[in-house]
Formats: C-alpha cells, structure tokens, sequence
C-alpha cells in the first residue's frame, strides 16, 4: 500500500475541489466519500446555489469570493461545462434590517458595484418581486448562480486527470496521527499519508470527535415553484436574490432554470443529524414559503411542484472552519457551509491545498480558525 502525500476525507463540495487543487499541485491525493458522486444526501444538491458578492456576512469574505469566482470562471472555460451564471442579485428588506445594511456596508467598505434601489425604482425595474414601500433592495450586479452537481463532477474528474484516486462507497470509520503519518481506516483497508484534508460536511463533529466541535445539523428543503409567466422568471430577466422580512427566516430564490423558480428559507428549520434528518417536507413548514411566493412573487403559481431535503452544517458563528487542527499541523479542517459555503468551495480547495503545504494562503483566515471553539469555551 503506498504512502500518499494527503488523503481527502469526503469529496462533496469542498472534497472535491481540494482533491483537483491538490493533485494540480504535484501531490499524490486519494480521496475517499462514502456515497456516489455528487449524491442528494449531504449539503450540495439541488441543481443550483447563489453566489453573491456584496456580503452582508461580512466584508472579511469579500476577498475569497472574488477568488473564487475567478476560479469557478476558469473551471468553466478550462472545460465547457456549464459552472456559474450571472444574473446579478437583488438584496431586498427594510433599509434598517441586518440583510440590507450589511450588504450594503460590505458594498461599500470593499468599493463593489453596488446601487441602493427605492421600492418604487425596483418595482419598475423587476417588476416580479412585489416589494412593500418600506422595503428597498440592493442590486449587487456580480452575483448569480452556480451549477453544484457539475462543479463536483468536474473537479473530480479532473483530479483523476492529475492522477488522484478516488474511491466512491467507501466511509471512513476514523483516523489517527502516528509519528508523521495519518492513518485512515475504512472497511475496506487501512490508508497512510503524511497529510489528511477533513471536509466531510454534516459528518464532520463525528469524524473530528476530539475537538468537540459545536457544529449543529439543521435539516434544511429547496421548493421548485413553476412560472405562470415563463420569460419573467427567465435568468436573462430575473436576479437571483435574498429577502429579509423580518422574520426568523430570510427567504432565497433563484430564477428558472427549465425546472421552476427555486426558492427556499434560509435557518429556523429543524436541528437534526445527517441519520435522523427527516427528509420528508411538512405542510406547516411548506405553508409559509408559498404564502411568501403567492405575496411577493407574482409570476408564480405558489404551489411547489418539487421539494427537496438538505442539510446545513452551523457553527455557532456563522463562519467557516478553514485551518490547521489545532493538536495536528497535519490535518486540515474544512467546512465551509452554515448554509451560505457552496460558492467558496473552489477557493477553499485551493486554500486547503496551500495549508497542506504550509504556503501562505493570501487570505486572513482568522475568522474560521478551528480551534476558536475552545477559546470561548
Ligand atoms: C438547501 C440549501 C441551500 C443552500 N444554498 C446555498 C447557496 O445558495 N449558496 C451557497 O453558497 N451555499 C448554499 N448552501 C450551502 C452549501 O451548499 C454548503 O455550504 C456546501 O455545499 C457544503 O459543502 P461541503 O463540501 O462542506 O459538504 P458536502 O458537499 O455535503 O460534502 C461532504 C462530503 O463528505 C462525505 N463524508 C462525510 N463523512 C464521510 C466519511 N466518514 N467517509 C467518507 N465520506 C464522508 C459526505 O458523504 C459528503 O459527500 C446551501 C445549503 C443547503 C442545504
């Protein structure tokens, strides 16, 4: 059995792409996932994510999404598969909600193209979001839509073309730190390299016990709503957008791709494990989103035609992990998700890649420090 430079543990979203930055990168890679290639049972399904770059996150994200932009951008011309659209976005709320107001602080602490529309100006101007006169939206133009599924599958498959091996069906049961060497056991065999990239999603506070990290699962659905006016909701003509009512939930949307607009509420849903999620869409939790469509979405007809169940991995902050396990300089940790992490799983591939190599990263990675938990425990 040969010792490999790093073995990658789950390739979802961020796997994947670590996998292709890694094998670019002259390391000999294997990367194991439990289930098939871009399957439906983690965080990365469902045929389409927002990226967005006016963060109301936070500007200290703006840096890694232009970068990763660019990257998805050169994945797509490096290939032609179909990677991102931009549609640009529409951050729609009161002027004083945290959505809007963070949006537009990171707009403008980070000089992005960004207009503040009135209710009025965006009623004229996208006249499908029937906004209330006391709301307004941010136009961030440099936002729109990623294709998940393809992302994966090409990255992947271009790791195999740089000499990675991935092996599918195949779950990592644990690992440990032996000298200088990882070793990762799997009911198959027992695997050793001298570096270890952990980003297995949901599955990550039971892979990485040690740190008892407080990463909380919340079963999560996208609804697909169909168009009574099919050009209207048409990505030539709709934004992608985010709209804060208010309430515990904001609700997200992104225009029709063949299959209905799809639109979906962002946290307050169930806390759950990826074992026990129930994947099953209830009517009282269906209930508010298509009282939400039938209000401020005219061109829907507000009846979904399709639901699908997925998982987010929180942490108690919102913010990523992205780092060095604090006991093992070894092993690096990812999970880019708390709901908004798909459009950064390219640059966080590229950025585990360089932790794996002790390079500097060129971002500030402070804010996503594994081991910030135990600080404030
Ligand atoms: C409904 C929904 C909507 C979202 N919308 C957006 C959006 O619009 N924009 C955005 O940027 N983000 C969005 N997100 C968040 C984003 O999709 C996630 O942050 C991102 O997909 C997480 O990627 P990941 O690689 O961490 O997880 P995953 O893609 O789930 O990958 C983890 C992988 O690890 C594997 N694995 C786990 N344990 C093991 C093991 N023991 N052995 C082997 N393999 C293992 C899993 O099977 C899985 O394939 C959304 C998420 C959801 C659920």
């Amino acid at each position: 059995m040969p010792i490999y430079d790093t073995i990658v543990v789950g390739l979802g979203g961020a796997g994947s792409s670590a996998a292709y930055y890694l094998a670019q990168s002259g390391a000999s890679v294997l990367g194991l996932e439990q289930f098939g290639p871009a399957h439906p049972h983690g965080s990365s399904h469902g045929r389409s994510r927002i990226y967005r770059t006016a963060y109301f996150e936070g500007a200290a994200y703006v840096p890694l999404v232009q970068r990763a932009q660019r990257l998805w951008r050169d994945l797509e011309a490096a290939t032609g598969e179909r990677i991102i659209r931009q549609t640009g976005g529409l951050v729609i709320g009161r002027p004083d909600c945290p959505t809007v107001r963070g949006a537009q602080a990171t707009a403008t602490e980070c000089h992005l193209t960004h207009t503040l529309l009135s209710g009025d100006d965006a009623r004229q101007r996208f006249p499908q979001f029937g906004l209330r006169d006391d709301e307004v939206a941010l136009w961030d133009p440099d936002a729109g839509v990623l294709f998940p599924e393809t992302c994966i599958r090409t990255y992947a498959a271009l790791a195999v073309d740089r000499g990675a091996e991935l092996h599918y069906g195949e779950r990592v049961a644990g690992w440990d730190i032996s000298g200088d060497e990882a070793i990762v056991r799997t009911r198959r065999a027992e695997y050793r390299s001298r570096s270890l990239v952990i980003t297995s999603g949901a599955w990550t506070s039971q892979l990485v016990s040690d740190l008892r990290l407080p990463l909380e699962i919340e079963r999560q659905f996208m609804l697909w709503f169909p168009p009574r006016d099919r050009d209207a909701v048409s990505p030539e003509r709709m934004p992608v957008f985010v709209w804060d009512r208010g309430t515990e939930a904001e609700t997200y949307g992104i225009p029709d791709f063949g299959d209905g607009v799809k639109v979906g509420s962002w946290h307050g849903r169930v806390a759950s494990t990826p074992e026990t999620a129930d994947r099953v869409l209830r009517d009282d939790e269906a209930g508010p989103v298509r009282s939400f469509v039938e209000a401020s979405l005219k061109p829907l007809i507000p009846r979904e035609t399709e639901s699908v169940s997925c998982l987010y991995t929180n942490a108690p902050d919102h913010n990523f992990l992205l780092g060095l396990h604090p006991e093992h300089p070894e092993v690096v940790l990812v999970s880019a998700c708390s709901g908004h992490g798909f459009k950064f799983t390219s640059v966080v591939g590229e950025v585990a890649t360089r932790l794996v190599h002790h390079e500097e990263t060129g971002f500030d990675l402070r804010l996503f420090d594994p081991g910030r938990f135990r600080r404030t425990a």
